[in-house]
């Protein structure tokens, strides 16, 4: 029997997580000891790769122990605190924060401007401990700051000038069902100084709608993440969905011979940081795995 493996060609990293791998293999190969603060994208094989290179990890509450080169803030990006407090440790940063992510700090920063002398408070649709969540909130210095989800919005004081933003990864469809919702309550509560920022990276959301026809369109489904990756969790969700034997992979050594029982088409898909040599090596095992 021929079976067809279908890699999916969306599959890997965004721009944002490329150029920040970048910087780092830059800075590395220029003899630089680079320190990058937190895990540089949620893949730990990706993340062990840059280690290989010389690529050193250290986190906020140990910025203290670095005693030399450079830290490097990734594409999530960080509140202005840190980069305040690697001034005063005399550290130098390697800017590697996404420029959709930028942007996006920039105008929650502009909106608690806007929100303070009123009263108003800041939502965020996103995970609490998040770091593109804790970079984006540290924006608002003064101004009440919500992170929320689909299940907790109706915590939301519906009588105060609001200013509605999405972590960049979120399910797009979630965000406009909360933002209906809370433009419903405000608008009950005869408040209309709402207004919610379209921030869902295109780049993720565009992800999502083609990666439903993917599964479909295959037997079987390998997705191809890390359990860390939020991105990750959502788009195996979808793939999920679409095909019911669909299966999440970290490595080759998750493969099961069983799943690929009379598959004609396996599709391989991951995250949007999910490296495209770990999805090629996937590839390969299925092949070893089905001819053996
Ligand atoms: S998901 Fe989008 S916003 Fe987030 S780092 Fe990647 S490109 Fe930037």
């Amino acid at each position: 029997m021929s079976l067809k493996i279908n890699i999916d060609d969306q599959s890997g990293f965004c721009f944002g997580v490329v150029k920040a791998i970048e910087m780092a293999e830059n800075h590395l190969s220029q003899g630089d000891e680079v320190w990058c603060l937190g895990q540089i994208v949620h893949n730990q094989q990706e993340v062990d790769r840059l280690f290989r290179l010389g690529m050193k990890q250290t986190s906020l509450g140990k910025l203290g122990e670095v005693t030399g080169g450079k830290v490097l803030i990734r594409a999530h990006g960080e509140p202005p605190s840190t980069y305040h407090e690697c001034s005063a440790l005399g550290l130098t940063v390697v800017d590697a924060t996404c420029p959709l992510v930028l942007r996006l700090q920039k105008s929650v920063a502009l909106a608690a401007e806007a929100m303070r002398p009123v009263g108003g408070q800041i939502v965020i649709f996103g995970k609490p401990n998040h770091p593109e969540v804790v970079g984006l909130a540290g924006q608002a210095t003064g101004v009440d700051v919500f992170v929320v989800n689909a299940t907790n919005a109706q915590a939301i004081d519906c009588r105060r000038p609001t200013r509605l933003f999405s972590q960049t990864t979120m399910d797009a469809d979630e965000y406009h069902e909360l933002i209906g919702a809370i433009k419903a309550c405000c608008k009950a509560s005869n408040n209309f100084d709402v207004e919610a920022a379209e921030s869902v990276c295109a780049q993720v959301s565009r992800r999502r709608q083609g990666i439903q026809a993917f599964a479909s369109s295959n037997d079987v489904v390998l997705f191809v993440t890390d359990p860390k990756s939020s991105n990750g969790k959502v788009l195996f969700d979808q793939c999920l969905s679409a095909n019911p034997r669909t299966y999440f992979v970290t490595g080759p050594h998750d493969l099961n011979p069983v799943w690929f029982a009379n598959a004609q088409t396996i599709g391989i898909s991951g995250a949007t940081s999910t490296p495209g040599w770990l999805i090629r090596q996937i590839a390969e095992a299925v092949r070893a795995v089905i001819q053996s």
